[in-house]
């Protein structure tokens, strides 16, 4: 049985990303001895993977800041339990650690938000941003036709990159009507770091047709994509192509938060003006308090990083930033929210959970998430419901009802650890259809 490695710290972050780095560097510059583990090889989290090498890049000078302020990087480890109040497991693929804190923040970021339709199993149908993840990992792009569909700004930042690696995007397909992207052009005005950032994609783009009101509606071929049926206002449009980079705006992580006992409503993290979650000391910035972009993620970081380090002073400057920064949020969050018409995508026979390979028709036998994962196994795979939770959530307006340890797969001896320590907490999650 692994014997866990011990970490002491006065502040604890949890996820490398954006936030988690600005929080790490502000609490470590005011002193305190700060460790920040991240389950990636390195840090950067979503926006800024394989980033903080490029010397010109944001990601860079918050490598710089967190470096120059000092604290422990613990890179490809995943937090998956709380034994106790003050103390998290985390593994690697080597090592079991215990990580002990005074205070906690939580930077766990978000997801993809994935909708059932027929075909999106097949190889080659995948999230927009988890092609992008692949090809910043190395996979060959360039001279692939691509179909990026979904909602969400993320879908532009990813046709770009893919472009710029020398793919041919076929088309963009946003939901969302044209009212909402009016309104969502409009509050961009208010944030001018914004408008240039999307001058320039759309300039990137300039030749790429963007269709706003549609969706893919099927997936084709036996073993690897071939086509993809669009929904084109009323019409339907077969496209060929290579890959489908599909994702329906971010859902928040917010597993670990509901296993520390912090309260989520309305799918978001609650927190105070300091960050603070309502379990004292443990603090969250970023995604997982509400989809905001990275600059929102940044103004959360340094709020929670400062105030966890006991400077409230400083966290408080930050007030206005992050104030105007939020209400940029709420409208993004509006805008590209699924509409109704996607829930008469699935057939039957398409798979909702693809762990457990369960499909929407024995689903719906079902009234809610509890029974379905009892008779089906739905959300009983290795993603915990990750994906098909979100999903069932949109379909049949059910809702998970509790957070269980492990959070994540864990080796069998490392939980074996965790369950000789105690019992597993049952933790309830507020709200919704159980
Ligand atoms: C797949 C994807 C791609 C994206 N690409 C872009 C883009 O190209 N351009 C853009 O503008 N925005 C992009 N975004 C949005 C962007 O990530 C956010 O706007 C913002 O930067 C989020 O910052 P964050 O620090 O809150 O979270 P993240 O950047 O998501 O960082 C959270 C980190 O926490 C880690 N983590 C979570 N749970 C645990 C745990 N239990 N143990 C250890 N580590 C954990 C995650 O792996 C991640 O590295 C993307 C989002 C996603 C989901």
């Amino acid at each position: 049985m692994s014997k866990p490695l011990r970490r002491q710290f006065d502040v604890l972050v949890v996820g490398g990303g954006p936030a988690g780095m600005a929080a790490a560097a502000c609490a470590a510059a005011c002193g305190c001895q700060v460790g920040i583990v991240d389950d990636n090889p390195d840090l950067g989290g979503q926006i800024w993977r394989r980033e903080t090498t490029n010397p010109t890049s944001d990601a860079a000078q918050w490598a710089a800041r967190l470096r120059v302020a000092g604290s422990e990087v613990l890179a490809g480890a995943r937090v998956f339990h709380q034994p106790e109040p003050g103390i998290l497991r985390a593994e690697t693929a080597e090592n079991l650690y215990e990580l002990s804190f005074e205070k906690l923040v939580l930077a766990t970021g978000a997801r993809e938000g994935f909708l059932p339709f027929p075909g999106w199993t097949l190889p080659h149908v995948m999230g927009a941003g988890g092609l992008q993840a692949l090809v910043k990992s190395g996979l060959a792009i360039s001279g692939k036709r691509v179909v990026v569909a979904g909602s969400g700004p993320l879908l532009i930042a990813v046709a770009a990159y893919l472009r710029r690696h020398g793919a041919e995007i076929a088309m963009i397909c946003e939901q969302a009507p044209w009212t909402s992207l009016v309104r969502f052009g409009a509050a961009l005005l208010g944030q001018p770091q914004k408008i240039g950032q999307g001058f320039s994609l759309r300039k990137e783009l300039s030749r790429v047709p963007f269709l706003a009101s549609s969706w893919p509606i099927r997936a084709e071929d036996g073993e690897k994509l071939k086509a993809v049926t669009i929904r084109r206002g009323h019409a339907h449009e077969r496209v060929f192509c290579d890959y489908l980079a599909c994702g329906f705006h971010l859902l928040p992580n917010t597993e670990l938060a509901a296993l520390l006992g912090c309260r989520i409503e309305d799918e978001y993290v609650q927190v105070d003006e300091l960050q603070q979650t309502t379990v004292p000391g443990v603090y969250c910035a970023g995604e997982p308090t509400g989809i905001g972009g990275v600059e929102l993620s940044l103004a959360e970081g340094q709020i929670a990083g400062f105030a966890a380090a006991g400077r409230s002073e400083n966290a408080k400057k930050l007030f206005h930033t992050r104030a105007k920064l939020n209400k940029f949020a709420k409208v993004l969050n509006r805008v590209f929210s699924p509409r109704a018409e996607l829930k008469s995508l699935p057939q039957p026979e398409t798979v909702v959970c693809r762990c457990e390979d369960v499909t929407y028709g024995r689903l719906r036998q079902h009234t809610s998430w509890r029974a379905a994962k009892l008779q089906t196994r739905c959300g009983m795979g290795p993603c915990q419901g990750r994906v098909c939770g979100p999903a069932t959530q949109f379909l049949f307006d059910w809702r998970p009802d509790s957070v269980r340890p492990p959070i994540f797969p864990t080796r069998f001896e490392n939980f074996a650890v965790t369950a000789n320590h105690r019992e597993p907490e049952h933790v309830e999650v507020t709200g919704g259809k159980q």
